[in-house]
């Protein structure tokens, strides 16, 4: 059996390898090491090799679901090795024969679709990157669903487009990593990434795998594809091919979509905006988790997917929001919609488990109720008088994609029993009078299991012992049971005749009779013929259902819209928000706008209400300086504003109360002085690296959000870059542009660029303390107030005092080099500073004890106590 096993093993050195003994899977060696402590499971020992012992962990077969989808989370691959055959045939080979195994199938990060494996309401992509000189493509598969497309894409966009589709794995050619640029854009993804042989990343041998796979002799009727999309695709599907055993899942003719067609946003825009995630990589708090109010898995999906490409085609986006208006402008219509679409089930995934031959009963019972509310909604849709003449164009798009199942559903109703089980294993999910041989071989089985029933009265009868009983169990099948104290008299004849003893138990002797056995085989033999005629029926089904595969994707596919559109009603209607108005000028007019998630929060934790604020990057004013202390909201107002155009440019309405948006192509939002250790770098050279790839990349159509940038470094340096990004991005990119700045020297600039306008956020001061307005304001901000805040923060007196004294005297001192002067006047900056001995300057040791004291927090003893040690201190 080792033999066996390492000869398996070796073919998938990679993957942990599942090896089915019986009830279980085992592990042996590395892989049971691996997985029991990624499992934190029991490791033990069984037998030895070259003399050593054999480590071993196992997993029931019956959960190893759950063992799974952790080690896929861990990013584990496992094979999942069966026994296909049966140990009988083994032993007929001869008593040392091991059992037939093979791999059967691969689980892998990108290749799952399980249930239980998957979020049901995020895409779990696998994408494969190809390669054809300096061309590149990314071929992308859901197999959960069935979705494949290419995508082109460039060494200086690859970054950006794997964000965007957040990939469970991503095969690449081995050796691809070695190149510079290349391993830097995939360095963030390298968990994921699986290298695979190069030469399954030819372009030829692409083709004829595609050619081989959709049965067509040529490619010329697909989308003109190119030869890194060959390539990207080709791997994709060997490696599929590799993955599930030869079983592929049902896949559609690529579509190749344009990444011109999609608002370019990088990963670390995405992340500083926290779309679909917040920083700390949670989905709660990010934008996606308040937008999203869709009802079903598909949808879901669809919104994310939305979100994570924001169009650039105003048409399309127009469309878009047409639908959603729609919806709103209809609120019974929406509530009938959205209240069939909670009892549709996820026929995307259905299907995808279906054609990969792992669907169960459950699977065909979602396909029905699926198409019956697909069918639900297209009446609520089209019913109404007129409706078909205004529709929003999508709408009627999806109406006719609804499509009609009418025998396909009829079918699926006929077949099923209302609540069958997740798998065929043990039957019992064909409805009666649905075929006849089964009823018949069922009511065999009734009728047999009757007359053993009318038996136990006959033996009652027989033997005239009462308390005799027909049992059954797994192990002997029917018996006849009696206490041990009736036995002799079935032992002894005539009785012993009609009573063939099986077993003395504690208490009860048990018996079989010729005529139980008989029954029993006949109720066995109906069971197994009843089992595999419907395991038959079953085969049928899913041959119905997957001649229609393509018009119940199509079907599932308008449902995932109607849902996003009703959903994005909903939420505007909630929360107030507004059509937003895009069109191809170069605007951003936004009045009265809010952070959605900001505001989210503030009346979840306080019902404080947001302050809106306006914005207009107009060409006279298109770069806005906004200065205004620390806690101000100056991040607030700058992501706002980003937010609101990802949201116009999803189809989305928006968190304003009117707003124009001229389509951005790029999106740049960068925060300063993230510290970014995982990675190594200093916090400086991530600002850097990141204002560097802005400066390079950012142009006219651009939308650019900076917010402190240059504060990793010393102040002066800090200030000139920030200078000089600020007359690049005036002068050279020409983007919208927001950039939030503690540097008040920046507003000297406004004199020089004509498209700079200065903001400020406004700031009372009450009593000496600060109160934020939260208001953007015309000007620069006269201070800063970050003495008052710090104050805010609890800073000690002593500390706020003495941090006064010093702002007033840079403040006040002539315009040479402060910082000599500082050094000079200040005695804190002298060049021997002794912490204890009185500042000559400064107040005395007495003062400063005097201002530490707290009066309300004494108790008398303290108050006295102190006067003490004041008066030593004179
Ligand atoms: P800054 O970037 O100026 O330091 P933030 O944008 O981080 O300030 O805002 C600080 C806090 O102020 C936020 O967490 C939020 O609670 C509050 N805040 C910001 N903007 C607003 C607003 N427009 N209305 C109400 N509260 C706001």
């Amino acid at each position: 059996m080792m033999a066996q096993f390492l000869e398996i093993k070796s073919n998938y050195p990679d993957c942990l390898l599942f090896y089915r003994m019986g009830d279980f899977y085992e592990l042996f060696f590395e892989d049971a090491e691996k997985a029991a402590g990624a499992l934190d499971i029991t490791l033990t020992k069984r037998g030895k090799h070259d003399g050593e012992d054999i480590p071993m962990c196992g997993v029931p077969v019956h959960s190893s679901e759950m063992y799974l989808s952790r080690l896929i989370r861990k990013s584990f691959k496992v094979a999942v090795c069966e026994q296909t055959e049966d140990p009988a045939e083994a032993k007929k080979r001869g008593s040392k024969s091991v059992v037939r195994r093979e791999v059967v199938r691969l689980v892998t990060p990108g290749t799952i679709t399980e249930e239980n494996l998957l979020d049901a309401r995020s895409s779990n992509y696998l994408v494969s990157l190809g390669r054809a000189q300096t061309d590149f493509s990314l071929a992308v598969v859901e197999i959960s669903t069935g979705d494949f497309f290419i995508l082109p894409t460039k060494v200086g966009r690859l970054d950006a487009d794997l964000a965007r589709l957040n990939p469970g794995e991503i095969i690449i050619p081995e050796g691809l990593m070695d190149d510079d640029k290349i391993g830097r854009a995939l360095f963030d993804w390298r968990s994921v990434i699986s290298p695979l042989n190069a030469g399954s990343f030819d372009s030829s041998f692409g083709a004829r795998r595609l050619e081989d796979i959709f049965d067509v002799a040529t490619l010329d009727g697909f989308a003109s594809l190119t030869r890194a999309d060959l390539a990207a695709a080709g791997a994709l599907v060997d490696y599929l091919d590799d993955t599930q055993k030869g079983k592929m899942p049902r896949l559609y003719p690529p579509k190749r979509l344009s990444a011109d067609g999609t608002m370019m946003i990088d990963a670390a825009t995405r992340r500083s905006l926290e779309l679909t995630r917040t920083q700390n990589g949670e989905t709660s708090g990010s934008l996606l988790s308040v937008i999203d109010c869709t009802l079903t898995g598909a949808g879901a999906r669809l919104l994310t997917k939305r979100l994570s490409a924001p169009l650039t085609d105003p048409i399309r986006i127009n469309e878009r929001l047409d639908a959603v208006e729609y919806m709103l402008e209809r609120p019974s219509l929406r509530t009938d919609l959205r209240t069939a679409l909670k009892a549709a089930p996820d026929m995307e995934r259905a299907l995808a488990r279906l054609s990969l031959g792992r669907g169960g009963p459950r699977d065909l019972m979602a396909i029905r109720v699926g198409l019956e509310a697909a069918r639900t909604i297209e009446h609520y849709l089209t019913a109404p008088k007129g409706a078909l003449e205004d529709m929003a164009e999508l709408v009627a798009d999806a109406v006719s994609d609804l499509g009609e199942h009418e025998a396909l559903i009829t079918e699926l109703e006929r077949a099923l029993v209302d609540e069958p089980p997740l798998i065929t294993r043990d039957g019992g999910f064909i409805r009666p009078a649905y075929n006849e041989a089964l009823d018949e071989y069922r009511m065999l089985k009734d009728e047999s299991r009757r007359l053993i029933a009318g038996l136990e009265a006959d033996y009652q009868a027989l033997t005239e012992v009462n308390s005799l009983k027909i049992k059954h169990n797994n192990v002997i099948g029917y018996h006849v049971d009696v206490t041990a104290k009736h036995s002799e008299k079935l032992l002894s004849a005539p009785l012993n005749e009609t009573f063939i003893h099986r077993q003395t138990l504690a208490n009860s002797v048990r018996f079989s009779t010729s005529e139980l056995s008989k029954l029993a085989g006949k109720i066995s033999e109906a069971g197994d013929r009843a089992l595999a005629l419907e395991q038959e029926l079953f085969g049928a089904l899913v041959t119905a259902v997957l001649e229609k595969a393509g018009d119940i994707s199509v079907a599932a596919e308008a449902l995932a819209n109607l849902d996003v559109a009703a959903a994005l009603a909903t939420l505007a209607e909630n929360e107030r928000w507004t059509r937003p108005e895009v069109d191809d000028s170069l605007a951003f007019e936004v009045t009265g706008g809010r952070h959605p998630v900001v505001e989210k929060a503030l009346r979840a934790e306080n019902d404080t209400p947001f302050v809106a604020n306006d914005c207009d990057l107009g060409p006279d004013d298109r770069l806005w300086l906004i200065t205004g202390p620390n806690m101000a909201g100056k991040s607030t107002f700058l992501r706002q504003n980003a937010l609101i155009a990802v949201l116009a440019q999803m189809g989305a309405f928006v968190p304003a109360d009117r707003a124009h948006v001229g389509v951005v192509d790029r999106l740049f939002s960068r925060v300063g002085a993230s510290d970014d250790l995982a990675h190594g770098r200093s916090t400086f050279m991530v600002e850097m690296v990141e204002t560097a790839a802005i400066l390079n990349q950012a142009g006219p159509r651009s939308m650019v959000i900076l917010d402190e940038i240059g504060r990793g470094t010393a102040t002066y340096d800090g200030l000139s870059i920030a200078w000089a990004a600020v007359e690049n991005l005036h002068n050279i990119n020409q983007s919208r542009a927001l950039f939030a700045t503690h540097y008040h020297e920046l507003t000297a600039l406004k004199e020089t660029l004509d498209a700079v306008s200065l903001r400020s956020m406004k700031v009372r001061e009450w009593k000496g303390e600060v109160v934020f307005l939260h208001e953007v304001g015309s000007g620069a901000a006269d201070r800063s107030y970050g003495i008052q805040v710090a104050k805010l923060a609890g800073l000690p007196p002593r500390v706020i005092e003495r941090a006064r004294q010093v702002l007033d005297h840079l403040e006040n001192s002539d315009k040479g080099d402060k910082s000599t002067g500082l050094v000079n006047d200040l005695p804190l900056f002298q060049s021997t500073p002794s912490y204890h001995a009185p500042a000559p300057s400064g107040p005395s040791e007495l003062e400063e004890k005097l201002t530490d004291i707290n009066p309300d927090q004494l108790t008398p003893k303290e108050a006295l106590d102190l006067i003490y040690a004041l008066k030593d201190m004179l």
